[in-house]
């Protein structure tokens, strides 16, 4: 499954924030992964059309599809050049998807931050810069080799030489290799390098408790949201502690707690819906009396990869996809209503299947 990496300077609330999904943690039995690695979080994706499922199906259990988020700790300023964990660290966020960035906005007595102040714009570039750094080590070890290559006229090379040089200057320049616009092609021929500025980020803003309800009236967050937006990033603002006190309490306990804050949704479920959207994801449903499940798939996934996330055998023996949108359902319904008034779509191999499309796949075994 794809995830993502939370990364942060030390005392910004990374812990806390990765303590309270897993105390959070979904239905772990469907993902055993989980319990393996202490550094991966599994949440729900919250989603109120799953309950408008379960109140027309009336099924025997209710499956929300999951989202992962990985701890990464250990990045301090120099990480780049081997400090704290250096270099151990930068090869784990080599392996996420995309990068959660938390940055603190919380100003505490007793709690000393690394540079002596609270100061997101100057933490956001600490890292930033860390990984710009990283990546420039790993272009110009590439650049080294592949100009062998070139100088023996592999036209290949020469190609991808071009691609690298394009990354060294704006690397040089301090500026992320995500800030340079690269086409299908030339992301191609560097994406083995697994670069770390190419991945996509998403800001969370952690606040304190106080400040939750009108996150616009601290300047910190102000400064962070700004800057987030020159590099074309998105924010989420959230207390980490408040989310690790959210977390123990249950559903109508919780609703009337978020209420009482004046939220309408948990920073946690607002985190997650913020990296489904980084991350180009969708959910669509499949409705049975032995259970309604939401499923994750990359928007453009068509009909029989869908079916995959389901079951390999389900991709393998596709034959038809019957397809309703969530909306067209709850006008008619009921399934059966649906069918009866020609709803039920019959989709073939070529279907691009769409967020809240309700799906019967026919299959051969
Ligand atoms: P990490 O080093 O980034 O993992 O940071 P921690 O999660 O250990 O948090 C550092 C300190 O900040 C701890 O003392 C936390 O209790 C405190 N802290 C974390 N999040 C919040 C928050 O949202 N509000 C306040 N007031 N304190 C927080």
């Amino acid at each position: 499954p794809l995830t993502t990496g939370i990364v942060g300077l030390p005392n910004v609330g990374k812990s806390t924030l990765f303590n309270a999904i897993t105390r959070a943690g979904a239905e772990s039995a469907n993902y055993p992964f989980c319990t393996i690695d202490p550094n991966v979080g599994v949440v729900d994706v919250p989603d109120p059309r799953l309950q408008g499922l379960a109140e027309m199906v009336r099924p025997r259990k209710v499956t929300p599809t999951s989202f992962q988020f990985t701890d990464i700790a250990g990045l301090v300023k120099g990480a780049s050049k081997g400090e704290g964990l250096g270099n151990q660290f930068l090869s784990h966020i080599r392996e996420v998807d995309a990068i959660i960035h938390v940055v603190r906005c919380f100003e505490g007595g007793n709690i000393t931050h690394v540079s002596g102040q609270v100061d997101p714009v100057s933490d956001m570039e600490t890292i930033n810069l860390e990984l710009v750094l990283a990546d420039l080590e790993t272009v110009e070890r590439r650049l080294n080799r592949v100009a062998r290559q070139k100088k023996s006229g592999e036209a290949e090379a020469i190609k991808e030489h071009a691609v690298l040089e394009k990354l060294q200057q704006v690397l040089a320049d301090g500026k992320p290799a995500r800030s340079l616009e690269l086409d299908e092609e030339e992301l191609e021929r560097i994406r083995s390098l697994n670069l770390l500025t190419l991945k996509k980020v998403l800001y969370a803003a952690n606040v304190s408790e106080d400040d939750v309800a009108a996150p616009e009236e601290n300047p910190h967050v102000q400064a962070l949201q700004q800057q987030a937006a020159r590099e074309g990033a998105e924010t989420v603002v959230i207390s980490a502690q408040l989310e690790a006190e959210i977390v123990e309490l249950d559903g109508e306990e919780r609703k009337q707690f978020l209420e009482d804050l004046g939220l309408e949704s948990s920073g946690l479920d607002r985190l997650v819906s913020a990296a489904y959207r980084l991350l180009g994801l969708i959910t669509y449903f499949t409705a049975g009396e032995q259970e309604v499940r939401a499923w994750t798939i990359r928007e453009g996934t068509r009909a029989p990869q869908a079916a995959g996330v389901i079951h390999s055998d389900f991709e393998r023996g596709f034959i038809r996809a019957e397809v309703i949108s969530y909306e067209d359902l709850m006008r008619a319904g009921s399934q059966a209503a649906a069918r009866d008034q020609g709803l039920l779509r019959s989709e073939g191999k070529d279907y691009v299947v769409k967020d809240g499309d309700v799906v019967h796949f026919r299959f051969n075994v």
